[in-house]
């Protein structure tokens, strides 16, 4: 694994990401897998102590597991992240947004009347979550994201062979379920505290059958908290994706911020556009690029984008509302966001940078550093 400050991050992680189309690495299977020590003799989720999180919650909850599936047609691998609602000994209730690839693989086969397997992995290297978040725009359907684990790694990403399904699972996870989703089969899922810091409501999901459980010797089973930890997955790789794809269309963006309040709903871009109006195009091309976006703020960089009070800062001195503030009603956004309707609301920009050419009005106060040390101060 590479060394890397948080502010590199995306960047390592737009690294990995290019690494699919530059020079992808296949994972290898392995034998012996140590997420292969013990198998479960009778399936019974009751005996894994998965925690119920939020107070509202049905039930317990996986939120962290990385999920394993084969394209019906192509038998490209999938990898993703969804939530996992235990309903039974061998039962599990889930969740599959509109445009994933799990959810395309599993229509497909359930239009030919057949269950999609998969394999539930908890408990692997951060790698491999990293590369089941890997967002659709920058993997698409017909590419197997286990590259960007690999370029992560530095090696290939080990796979072990599933006894009762045709889907490998991460040979080194703390616990593998295989399992199948199955056709024509929606049971209630939910309520859960989600991203948004709202309850998603209950209603008929897809359901899965679990017709094994591996694990390590003593496994230690790996839970997310979904809220900030959530911002830590889909923040990382919308911040370099955004990064790298308005930075295409727009010159003079520094960096990317997905706000920890915003619930990955809110995009800081701190740019230095060229010429007057392009702060404006770089907020529509990040709506474009992330349809999750409700809203989107440009800043210029001598703004601290990680700095909710500089950023506001920016936004009563900078942005003059007549002028700069952008609303495009009824665009597709995100299902969990309760300001749409049905995933169908509202945009707004805040353009709170300056114009072009940069007069002295707005200029930044700024202040010597002091080290008291050089000072003799009598107390
Ligand atoms: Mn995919």
């Amino acid at each position: 694994m590479f060394d890397s400050t948080a502010e590199e991050l995306p960047f390592l992680f737009a690294k990995a990401v290019q690494s699919l189309s530059n020079n992808p690495v296949e994972p290898v299977i392995v034998e012996d897998a140590s997420a292969q020590q013990v198998t479960m003799e009778e399936v019974d989720l009751s005996k894994i102590p998965v925690p119920t999180l939020a107070l509202k919650d049905d039930g317990p909850y996986f939120s962290n597991c990385v999920i394993i599936a084969k394209d019906p047609d192509t038998g490209v691998r999938n990898t993703s992240v969804h939530r996992l609602m235990v309903t039974g000994k061998n039962r599990l209730g889930l969740l599959m947004d509109v445009g994933r690839h799990l959810r395309d693989y599993y229509e497909r086969a359930e239009a030919k009347g057949q269950s999609l397997e998969i394999t539930i992995n908890n408990g692997a290297h951060p790698a491999y979550y990293v590369a089941a978040i890997t967002p659709s725009a920058a993997a698409p359907i017909d590419v197997d994201e286990l590259g960007v684990a690999s370029y992560l790694l530095g090696e290939p990403a080990k796979l072990c062979k599933s006894k009762t399904v045709d889907v490998e699972g991460i040979a080194e996870a703390q616990m593998i379920m295989e399992a199948e989703i199955l056709p024509y089969v929606r049971e209630p899922e939910g309520p859960f505290g989600e991203v948004s810091g709202y309850y998603a409501t209950r209603e008929d999901r897809w359901v899965v059958n679990i017709k094994s459980i591996t694990m390590q010797k003593n496994p230690v089973i790996h839970m997310l908290h979904p809220g900030k930890e959530v911002w830590n997955s889909v923040g990382l790789g919308a911040e370099a994706n955004l990064f790298q794809t308005i930075s295409k269309q727009v010159k003079g963006l520094k960096k990317v911020y997905l706000s920890h309040g915003g619930s990955h709903y809110h995009a800081i871009l701190q740019i230095d556009p060229p010429r007057n109006g392009m702060a404006k195009n770089a907020i529509l091309a990040a709506f474009a690029v992330f349809p999750a976006l409700q809203m989107v703020t440009a800043v210029n960089s001598d703004v601290n984008l990680y700095d909710a009070e500089d950023v506001e800062r920016a936004m009563v001195t900078r942005c003059r509302p007549d002028k700069d503030i952008i609303i495009v009603p009824d665009c597709f956004g995100h299902e969990l966001n309760p300001a749409t309707d049905d995933g169908v609301g509202a945009k707004m920009g805040f353009d709170c940078t300056y114009p072009v050419p940069k007069s002295d009005r707005y200029e930044k106060v700024a202040f010597k550093e002091v080290d008291l040390n050089d000072y003799d101060i009598e107390y």
